[in-house]
């Protein structure tokens, strides 16, 4: 989804016209700062972090880590379990210590820690930095079942949180009502994805595209706590009285039209709304007004048949069943004005058999980092040894909110409000607390 920082041609408000001097700045700022003990001048010095009624986020920083290298500002404390009892307090660090782990046993500044699951709470102003990222809250650490390896999670309030994913995904110079649209449908992602997934694991989030990209304190900045400031708690609901999140998808351009999600996402469940309208795809003639045309139409791609078929192997092993991979078939597509999106494609073996994948997955299978492949916008054709993917347009999966569309809709003096109920009908902004 931050893609969008690549796309974006110079229309910008006068006061951001030299914006690529500040993000030259921006970057050498935080490259200066970009250590927890430096002296730093966060934009709050974290009240927010005590304010009452915040849902918590698990963000997951690093899976399966053997070690880590850790430093904070402050005296720490470190807990264990579920209800954070304390184990033992350290003083400042000198210059950060490596967190490591030997079977099953955690070490922190050569002290070990034999629980499973331990947290390490920095004294105000509550922040910590992580193999090089400052983040706010507590940082978890959790041992893997093997004792191999541990996961490193931020704990971290719901609004600090945001501070460190709206920045990541839109650009802070941006108008700040598709700002402030970006942090509503940012919150009510994040709170979906906590309640529906949440429980089964022992995190939110990743700090990912995956999810949203997070990039924690660097990527803050006065204006951005600002917005999450006026837009304190706010997420959609569901149309029609029912105080139900959804999924607030969103992507960096929709090429024109964006997507159901069903057909992106799949089916969706009961607490999708029953299926209602806030997910359906609309018309967006906003986008190609903010996106560069080399980005909003991408290159043609070619890939060899062998290379695509291994990589399909590799993510979905299954299609080993069919045999060789001898066709590729587009199976389902949604057609609108000026071009048609793939939702659903046919893998034909050289047995006779077939499986189908979802269009948006096939993609992701292909080319995982979606540089070359950026949507599943393109017409298939076969040159015999390699598959040509055609007349790409479009940056993303589609589905939700078109971030680009969203800029140019504020561009055009719509409120955040308005921005977001044109992307997802009928939903309504309500407040957690
Ligand atoms: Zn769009």
């Amino acid at each position: 989804m931050n893609w969008i920082r690549r796309l974006v041609i110079g229309q910008y408000p006068s006061a951001f016209k030299n914006f690529q001097t500040r993000i030259t700045i921006g970057v050498l700022l935080a490259l200066l700062f970009s250590s927890a003990c430096r002296p730093k001048r966060p934009p709050k010095s974290t009240p927010q972090m005590g304010a009452e009624g915040q849902f918590w986020v698990r963000v997951l920083l690093a899976r399966d880590a053997n070690s880590c290298f850790f430093n904070t500002c402050s005296p720490f404390l470190v807990k264990q379990g579920y209800l954070k009892t304390y184990l033992y307090g350290f003083g400042k660090p000198e210059a950060g210590t490596q967190i490591t782990i030997s079977k099953g046993t955690i070490t922190i500044a050569g002290k070990p820690f034999s629980s499973e699951r331990i947290t390490i709470e920095p004294d105000e102003p509550c922040i910590f930095n992580l193999d090089g990222y400052d983040y706010r809250g507590m940082l978890e650490l959790i041992v893997r079942p093997d004792g191999l390896g541990f996961d490193a999670v931020n704990l971290v309030p719901l609004e600090p949180y945001l501070a460190g994913v709206v920045g990541a995904e839109m650009p802070d110079y941006w108008e700040p009502e598709a700002l402030k649209a970006q942090a509503i449908a940012a919150r009510t992602y994040c709170m979906y994805i906590k309640k529906r997934f949440g429980a089964g694991r022992n995190w939110d989030v990743r700090k990912t595209a995956a999810n949203q990209v997070y990039l924690g304190v660097a990527i803050e900045s006065p204006l951005i706590w600002q917005i999450i400031d006026e837009t304190w708690g706010e997420v959609l609901t569901c149309p029609k009285g029912r105080e139900k999140l959804f999924p607030a998808y969103y992507s960096s351009v929709c090429g024109g039209h964006t997507e159901d999600r069903r057909n992106v996402f799949g089916g969706g469940d009961e607490a999708d709304c029953n299926r209602a309208e806030t997910l359906a795809g609309v018309r967006c003639p906003y986008c190609k007004d903010v996106v560069r045309p080399k980005f909003f139409f991408w290159p043609d791609v070619y890939i060899d048949k062998k290379t695509i078929s291994q990589r399909l192997i590799q993510s979905y092993p299954s299609l080993k069943r069919l045999g060789e991979i001898v066709n590729i078939v587009v199976a389902e597509q949604s057609d609108y004005e000026q071009f048609s999106r793939l939702t659903q494609i046919r893998i034909v073996g050289s047995n006779g058999k077939s499986d189908s994948l979802r269009a948006e997955d096939f993609r992701l299978a292909i080319d995982p980092s979606g540089k070359s492949l950026k949507s599943t916008v393109f017409q298939l054709k076969d040159l015999g040894d390699t598959w040509a993917f055609l007349q790409g347009r479009g940056c993303g999966h589609g589905a939700g909110m078109c971030q680009c569309g969203a800029q140019a809709m504020a561009r055009k003096g719509k409120t955040a409000k308005q921005i977001l109920s044109y992307y997802y009908p009928g939903s309504k902004i309500v407040s957690l607390y």
